[in-house]
This record gives structure tokens, sequence and C-alpha cells, in this order.
């Protein structure tokens, strides 16, 4: 089952790569490049953000950073995030482990592969044929570096959508390219906005709530909108930080949320929403937010709002992925994503998406998005994901629910064929 699940050329769903230009202008420095998603396991583990800083500095040598790497690399390496890292430079680079003999080896063996075209060989190994990139907020404008053979784009809008004081305020008036006095003048902009950048992407992400607020957006009027947008402007009177309480600005953002979801319905795009645990991958290394409040249940009133746009939770809700399974059971308008779960937990993962497989229809389920920052991680992750795609299916195969067509059938769906469904992707 392996060998058919790796013909499968994958559609991988979600990840932050940079362009292949900007990766290969760039010293190549594994112990800050491939630190993504291990460092969490290091701040779990205690890691301090003084240690984060030496560790990722790439003006100091290799030699100095080792020791704080060794510290925690030992019990970090048998999570997913450090056998997607494992897996990695082994396949790529032929290096067993990570040690203190090795990595000289591994600094010269990547050095050796940053060439142009890099990126298309880790991908041509991993059998990806398509990827979505995330980039953060960006300007509009669709990947320009980035070779549009292999990668298509999503565009977020929170920058505009989450304004919480008058700083914010200006910043998406630059963006949208408009004077903003009241409520109109900012709903239209940024309407004119998102029908002017959405067409050159093929959906909309966004992070934000669940990392900094919460995936629950009640209901505002103009109104109340226009009460918060108030507050909000008047701040620019008082002190230059000055802020209204989160309280007072939330219809503004629950309203703009709302204007967004009509745009994104009207364009017919789908929604990719980060749902479930949030990384603490940054600079002081704590969770930016409590992940109850990621909780994808905190959603329903949206999906009952919006019964045309495809909501799709990714990263399998983890750990609320059997809320995320009953919701895509009751909701038609809601997909799942397993983007990033394969490495954070590679069990879980297996396990979910097989329960998922007896719950859920099989056209719902997207199974793979690296969700990494540097691309040797989305190699690893696909080798994480393969392995399981084919023992999840094998096994209802061998309990005699499904027969070998219908597993084949079902992987290249899962792997590949709904999302180019959703996203209609052209090859
Ligand atoms: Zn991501």
């Amino acid at each position: 089952m392996l060998d058919v699940v790796g013909s499968i050329p994958i559609v991988d769903t979600h990840e932050h790569l940079e362009a292949e230009v900007d990766r290969l202008s760039r010293v190549q420095d594994p112990l800050s490049n491939f630190m993504h998603y291990v460092c969490d396991d290091f701040f779990a583990q205690g890691m301090t953000p003084e240690e984060y800083a030496i560790l990722t500095d790439r003006g100091r040598p290799w030699e100095e950073r080792w020791p704080v790497f060794e510290r925690y690399w030992d019990y970090a390496k048998t999570t997913g995030y450090g056998l997607a890292l494992r897996i990695a430079i082994r396949e790529l680079y032929g290096i067993g482990d990570l040690t203190r003999d090795t990595y000289p080896k591994l600094v010269e063996a990547v050095k050796n592969r940053a060439t142009k075209g890099f990126y298309r060989w880790v991908l041509e190994r991993a059998n990806i044929r398509r990827v979505i990139i995330d980039h953060g907020d960006n300007t509009g404008e669709s990947l320009p570096k980035f070779d549009r053979d292999l990668f298509t784009g999503v565009i977020r809008y929170e920058g505009i959508v989450f304004i919480k004081n008058w700083r914010d305020l200006a910043n998406a008036s630059r963006r949208l390219k408009a004077p903003i006095h009241n409520l109109s003048d900012l709903e239209s902009a940024f309407r004119r906005y998102i029908r002017e950048t959405l067409p050159n992407f093929v959906g909309v992400k966004t992070s934000y709530p669940a990392y900094w607020q919460s995936l629950k957006f009640e209901y505002a009027t103009f109104n109340e909108a226009e009460y918060a947008l108030k507050a909000v402007i008047q701040g620019k009177e008082g002190f230059r930080d000055y802020a209204p309480s989160l309280d007072t600005v939330k219809p503004l953002q629950d309203y703009l949320f709302r204007v967004m979801l009509s745009e994104i319905e009207a364009l017919g795009k789908p929604f990719q929403i980060h749902t479930g645990i949030q990384s603490s991958c940054n600079a002081d290394g704590t969770p930016t937010n409590a992940v109850y409040n990621a909780n994808p249940t905190l959603l329903i009133n949206l999906f009952r709002e919006y019964p045309s746009v495809k909501f799709i939770l990714f990263h399998a809700s983890y750990p609320y992925s059997r809320e995320a399974g009953v919701l895509a059971k009751q909701w038609p308008n809601v997909y799942l994503d397993l983007c990033w779960m394969h490495e954070i937990n590679p069990k879980a993962y297996e396990d979910i998406l097989s329960e998922w497989l007896e719950l859920v229809p099989n056209n719902k389920i997207m199974a793979f998005g690296g969700d990494y920052g540097y691309i040797e991680g989305t190699y690893g992750a696909s080798r994480i994901a393969r392995q399981a795609v084919a023992r999840v299916i094998q096994e209802k195969v061998d309990k005699g629910h499904w027969d070998k067509e219908d597993a084949e059938k079902v992987a290249g769906r899962i792997l590949r064929q709904n999302a180019e469904a959703v996203f209609k992707l052209t090859q």
C-alpha cells in the first residue's frame, strides 16, 4: 500500500516557505533554519528566551550555539517535530543524527544543495506536485518570486479585520489606499480591496483569532461597529499608544470579519482557518493564547450564517479533533485539513484520520500540509504522512470494510483530488 500512496502526487494545502531566491540568498545555517517547531519542544523543556536568541544567532560561530541545542535535542528528538527533522536530514542529506561530529557535515551538505532548482529537487523527492503558500499578512500581490508551476497562494486580511487602535487603522488605510473617517469608508474600501486582490489567490487564510483572541465572533450591527470605530478614532487625540479595550473594539472586528466572509462568499473562494493547538515558537516561547480559545465549536454561528462559504478547519483542530469531525459531519460547508498534524503528533494523526474516514464523507478531508518555514521540514512531514495514510487505508482493507480500489481511491482524494476540487486548481 505504501507504493500506491507513494505514487500519488500530493497537493500540499499549507506552507510558510519563503521564495527559493530568498532562501538561497541567506547563510545556510541549520541551527536557526531548522529550528521551526523543534523549538516548541525546547521551550517545553524550559529553554529560556536568552538561550533561544543564542541558538538562532547566525552571527555567532556554531560551536558557541551547539551547547544550547545539545541540552534539549536528546529529549526532543523523539517527538513528531524531532522525527520530521531527523527523516529530512537523513533522506535529503545522508546524515543519521545530529551530533557535534555530524553537524559540520550537515552544514556542508546543505550548502552544496543551495543552488537554483533546490525547491523543485526537494518537492520531486517528496512527490509533491503543488503547494499552497501562506505568506502572512501580504500586500495583495500573489507570490511574485515563486515558480507558479509549483506554488500558489492564499491571502490574509487580518491587518484590516483585527483593528485594535488608531495605528492599526492608519495601516489599514494605507493598505486600502483610502482615507477612513467612518465605518462606511472602511467597509466600502475593504470590500473593493477584497474584490481587487482575492481573484489572484486560491483562498483566504486566517490564524490571528486562534493565536491572539478567540474563534467566537458575535453578531455586531453597523451601529455597534461604528461605535467601536469611534473609540479607535478618538484614541488618536489622546496618548500616542492609547488603545481601547478589546471588549470595546470587538464589535468592529466582529463586523469586519463578516464583511470579509460575505466577499469570500460572493467570490466563491474557500476559507482556511487555524483551529486548535498554537505553536509557542516565538521569541519568548510562551503560548500566545489559551488553547480553549481555538476550539472549532466556537465557529458554529458562522457556519450557519455563511452556508456557501467552505470553512476549512486547520490542524485537525487538535486536541479538538473529535469535535472537528462532528462539525464536518453536521455542516455541509465544513471541511477538515490535517496540515501540521502529521508532525505535531504522528500517532494521533493516524488515529484521527482513521476515525474521520469512518465518520465523515471522504471528499471533505485533506491529509497533507507541511506547515513549515523551511522546505526540508515539508519533506520530513510528507514522509510521516504518506506512511500513516498507507497504514490507515491498509487497516480498512484488512478489516474487510473496504476493497483495495476503495482504499486507492480514498488515498488519491485525501492527498490530492479533494484539495484540487476545493481550491479549483488546474494542473
Ligand atoms: Zn501555518
